[in-house]
């Protein structure tokens, strides 16, 4: 039995992944940190919570990992842990430089010194790329260009990732995984927090949404799509990088109108406000990826459509609210 340990099991790729590593006979360890109160709502939701076996640390606390990683020896990590909303990362750079880059320093040092068979998986990010595009698209060949703290900390790891692999051997993987989203998905975040004040305008529970923009365009797919690629550039022969994405990307406005035309509000507009307080300092126009390495070497398609994956989040919300 292959033993996985997963960092940010509580969030929304963990259980993702956790659901397919446990279908397919792993043992999963997750990483939580301390907490008077854990959330397990999304464990909960995929109905796996008591399935895992849990392993208290802190990506900022090193010891903890090396206790860890140490007493485990897992097969395969798949760091998912992380301070991962790009508009906080202005506010918060500090604690998403010390979680999302130094954070992962300490883990590949513990592998490197307690466990150095173990398969690493980071949580890498289109972000990276920032603005910078070829044709159109970005591909595993297209010029990093990060424009928030946020991506500026995950390129730091993805480099690392590349050099404890160069220089000592150790299994390191990157997913540049494009936005990916689901029921389970951070409020904080523009699709679930479309699809949340959806269910709260339909059910007079709310009177508007306000947003930064309408305009931005993001490659939107389904989490439990993205948590099979990690699985499958884990179990490659070699260690190596992948874009995955969609290919297909739209706006703000499209996910908007899909999500309330939906849930039956026709005259969508006049509940959405334009609001500079979301406006970013720096943001992205338009993300869009090409996967074709990810279909071609991993054989992986993504399977849910964007307009299943926005509906399947209004029914979530208002299912939510009306119980
Ligand atoms: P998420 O929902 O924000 O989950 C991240 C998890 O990491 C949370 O459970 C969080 O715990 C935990 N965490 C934060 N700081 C930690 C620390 N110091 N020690 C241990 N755990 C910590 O993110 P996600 O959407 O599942 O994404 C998974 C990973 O993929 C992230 O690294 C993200 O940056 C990356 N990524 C995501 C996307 C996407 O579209 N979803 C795209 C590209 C890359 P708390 O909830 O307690 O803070």
């Amino acid at each position: 039995m292959k033993i996985a340990l997963i960092t940010g099991i509580l969030g929304q790729d963990g259980p993702y992944l956790a659901k397919l590593l446990l279908e397919k006979d792993y043992k999963v360890y997750g990483l939580i940190s301390r907490y008077s109160n854990p959330n397990f709502s999304n464990l909960d939701f995929l109905g796996i919570t008591d399935r895992i076996e849990y392993m208290q640390g802190d990506l900022t606390d090193e010891c903890s990992l090396i206790n860890i990683i140490k007493n485990i020896r897992p097969n395969e990590i798949y760091n998912l842990a992380a301070q991962s909303f790009v508009g906080a990362s202005w506010d918060q750079a500090k604690l998403t430089t010390e979680t999302n880059s130094l954070g992962v320093l300490y883990l590949l040092n513990s592998i490197k010194l307690y466990s150095p068979e173990t398969k690493f998986y980071q949580a890498s990010t289109s972000e990276m790329f920032g603005n910078s595009q070829i044709n159109g698209e970005q591909n595993e060949d297209t010029p990093f260009c990060p424009r928030s703290p946020y991506a500026i900390s995950k390129l730091y790891s993805y480099w690392l990732a590349n050099n404890f692999k160069e220089s000592y051997g150790i299994f390191c993987c990157n997913g540049i995984l494009f936005n990916h989203e689901s029921p389970i998905r951070g409020k904080e975040f523009v699709t679930r927090k479309i699809t949340d004040a959806v269910a709260r305008i339909k059910l007079g529970l709310a009177k508007e949404i306000r947003l930064g923009s309408l305009d931005s365009k993001r490659d939107w797919g389904f989490a439990g799509d993205y948590v099979k690629a990690m699985h499958l550039i884990m179990q490659q022969s070699q260690p190596d990088d992948f874009v995955i994405a969609t290919g297909v990307n739209h706006s703000i406005r499209d996910f908007c109108e899909i999500a309330f035309k939906y849930a039956g509000i026709d005259d969508w507009e006049k509940y959405v406000v334009i609001d500079p307080r979301f406006k970013r300092p720096a943001d992205l126009f338009a993300l869009k990826g090409n996967a074709q390495k990810a279909r071609k070497i991993l054989g992986w398609e993504p399977e849910v459509s964007f307009e299943e994956l926005v509906k399947m989040m209004v029914d979530a919300d208002l299912n939510r609210y009306k119980k």
